[in-house]
C-alpha cells in the first residue's frame, strides 16, 4: 500500500467515527427522484433542492409523467433552485431519456448515465453510489477542496481527481468515503474558514502542516 493509500484508510477510519451514517442530503424514494434532484441540485443547496422536489414529485411522479410535462409548469416549481429554464429542460430530457433508451427504468452504467441531459460524472456517480451500490467516487467542490487539503490530490480538475482517489480508496468505501468527506467539507473544512483545531484529521492534513 502506498503512503497516500495507507494515510486514506486512517482519514477513513477517523471519519467514520465521526459521520457513522453519511448519506445523500437530497431527499428522494427512488434513482428517478434521485436523478431530478441531483440534476437540479446544479449551482444551489441540497436544502433549496429539497424544498421544491416534494411538489414536484407529486405533480410528475414518475419518468412518464415528468416526460410529458408543460415546461412552464415545471419552471414553476423549480425556480427557486436558478438556472430554471435549463434544469427544466434537463430533467423533462431527462425523464424522456429514461423513458426512450431505457425503457422507463434510471440505467446503472456510467456511458448510460452520462447520455441524460444535465448528467454529468458527479451526478452519475451520486446515482450509482446511493441507488446501485456501486463504487462511486463523488468529487463536488466540498470533496475536491478537502481532498486537496488533506493531500491526497494536487489536481484541480475533478476528473483526475476521482481518478486520484480511485487509485487509492479500496471500491467497496469509495461511496462512504465521498460523503463522509463531503460532510467533514460542509461542517469542519469549510471554504472559508477550516476549522483545524476541532478537525480529528489534523495530524494527517497537509493543509495543516503547511498552514
Ligand atoms: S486540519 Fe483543517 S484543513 Fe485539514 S482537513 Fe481538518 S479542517 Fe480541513
Amino acid at each position: 500500500m502506498t503512503e497516500r493509500a495507507d494515510k486514506l484508510q486512517k482519514i477513513y477510519k477517523v471519519l467514520k467515527g465521526l459521520y457513522p451514517k453519511a448519506a445523500t442530503f437530497l431527499v428522494h424514494r427512488n434513482p428517478y427522484e434521485l436523478m431530478v434532484a441531483v440534476i437540479l441540485s446544479a449551482r444551489t443547496t441540497d436544502d433549496q433542492v429539497n424544498r421544491v422536489t416534494p411538489k414536484l414529485f407529486k405533480d410528475y411522479p414518475n419518468p412518464p409523467s415528468l416526460m410529458k410535462a408543460d415546461v412552464k409548469k415545471v419552471e414553476r416549481i423549480i425556480f427557486p433552485t436558478g438556472f430554471y429554464k435549463t434544469k427544466a429542460r434537463n430533467i423533462i430530457g431527462a425523464a424522456a431519456g429514461v423513458v426512450e433508451k431505457f425503457g422507463g427504468t434510471v440505467p446503472q452504467s456510467m456511458t448510460e448515465l452520462l447520455s441524460l441531459p444535465g448528467v454529468g460524472r458527479k451526478s452519475a456517480n451520486v446515482i450509482r453510489g446511493h441507488c446501485f451500490d456501486k463504487p462511486a467516487v463523488i468529487v463536488d467542490t466540498h470533496f475536491s477542496r478537502v481532498v486537496r487539503r488533506l493531500g491526497l490530490s494536487g489536481e484541480e480538475d475533478p476528473g483526475r481527481i476521482e481518478k486520484d482517489i480511485v487509485s487509492l480508496c479500496p471500491e467497496d468505501i469509495q461511496t462512504d468515503f465521498s460523503m463522509m468527506v463531503n460532510i467533514h467539507g460542509r461542517r469542519i473544512c469549510t471554504a472559508r474558514k477550516p476549522d483545524c483545531s476541532r478537525c480529528p484529521v489534523s495530524s494527517l492534513c497537509s493543509f495543516l502542516c503547511n498552514d
